[in-house]
């Protein structure tokens, strides 16, 4: 997801381009994969950098917390990032101290080609719109916790109330908290 500024920097402040993502995929170890990537940016020049701003869409595959199967999420996030470029000269400007080149973050900084990559600002915003605990469906039912079987595929019968009278057999299976979590 790489994109030349050459022409937005050799321009004047203010200067924008338009790009519309569709299908793009990006994956790394750390972030898992994402597809099906799409959405409008925008890149502007600001007086020393190129301000990228827009809305993402993407599709992701997981495991679904609450009955381990496959997940397909939907993922939305905004961006909202400056990048600074390495070529120091931006038309004869005199370049900010506040933006020494080591103090700033390399996944921010514009190539000496002028190329500006937002595949990391993007995988890191993707995994950000994830949810901590993923489901295959809102309303998944999830394992049983008696019996272990998927209850979105095989309707189990269960008691899931330890208080009630006929698991008392349990308790003697060692589980006695049974009787004492009478809620
Ligand atoms: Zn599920
Ligand atoms: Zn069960």
């Amino acid at each position: 997801m790489i994109f030349n500024v050459a022409g937005l920097l050799k321009g004047t402040s203010g200067g924008a381009k338009k790009y519309s993502l569709e299908g793009e995929e990006l994956s790394s170890e750390e972030q898992g994969s994402f597809e099906l990537i799409s959405g409008m940016i925008t890149l502007m020049r600001t007086d020393r950098t190129i301000m990228v701003t827009g809305r993402l869409a993407a599709v992701t595959h997981r495991t679904c917390s609450r009955c381990l199967e496959p997940a397909v999420l939907n993922l939305e996030a905004e961006i909202e990032e400056e990048y600074h470029p390495a070529n120091t000269d931006l038309g004869g400007t005199q370049r900010d101290s506040r933006f020494e080149e080591d103090s700033l973050d390399p996944v921010l900084l514009i190539d000496d080609r002028n190329d500006l990559d937002l595949s990391q600002v993007v995988l890191e915003l993707l995994a950000g719109a994830m949810p901590i605990a993923p489901l295959c469906q809102p309303e998944c039912r999830g394992l049983c916790p008696v019996c272990w079987k998927d209850r979105n595929k095989t309707p189990c019968h269960c008691r899931q109330n330890t208080s009630d009278p006929r698991l008392a057999g349990l308790a003697e299976l060692g589980s006695l908290k049974a009787h004492s979590a009478d809620n």
